[in-house]
């Protein structure tokens, strides 16, 4: 078994897809999509929940692994699909536990709206998801 061409977190397996094709359990692409070299990569915004200590910092990006490795924390709680429209609108629902800049006391209310929004799947691995979603929108 080879590692998924996209994500490379998953390893293809028969019919996860439920069409009789090898897909990834990680991000759903089907062996043999496999993606074009010379197209650029969907460009997917998300907001990101970094926990640091008893802050959580609230910020986006389009390149999330690029940018995390940049930003000291010591866990990801969760991604939410969205640019800084939604950044925004989530510094402004949690403005009372703004400790500065991006940063946000992380009370049980932070904690748990980003616990809701991850659910039981692992941040990165929805990540892959919705990166072959908007690449497979961009080729059919
Ligand atoms: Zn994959």
């Amino acid at each position: 078994m080879t590692t998924c061409v996209l994500c490379g977190m998953g390893e293809p397996v028969a019919d996860a897809a439920g069409i009789g094709i090898r897909a990834c359990p990680v991000c759903g692409w089907l062996v043999g999509d496999v993606p074009d070299a010379d197209l650029p990569r969907p460009r997917v915004d998300v907001v990101y929940y970094l926990r640091w200590e008893g802050r959580i910092k609230i910020g986006t990006s389009a390149q999330p692994r690029r940018r995390l490795a940049a930003i000291r924390h010591e866990e990801l709680l969760a991604f939410e699909p969205g640019d800084r429209v939604v950044e925004h609108s989530r510094h402004v629902q949690f403005a009372h536990l703004r400790e500065g800049g991006e940063w946000f006391r992380a009370d049980a209310e932070l904690v748990s709206h980003a616990a809701a929004l991850a659910g039981a799947t692992p941040p990165w691995h929805r990540h892959a998801r919705w990166v072959a979603d908007a690449l497979r929108r961009n080729v059919s």
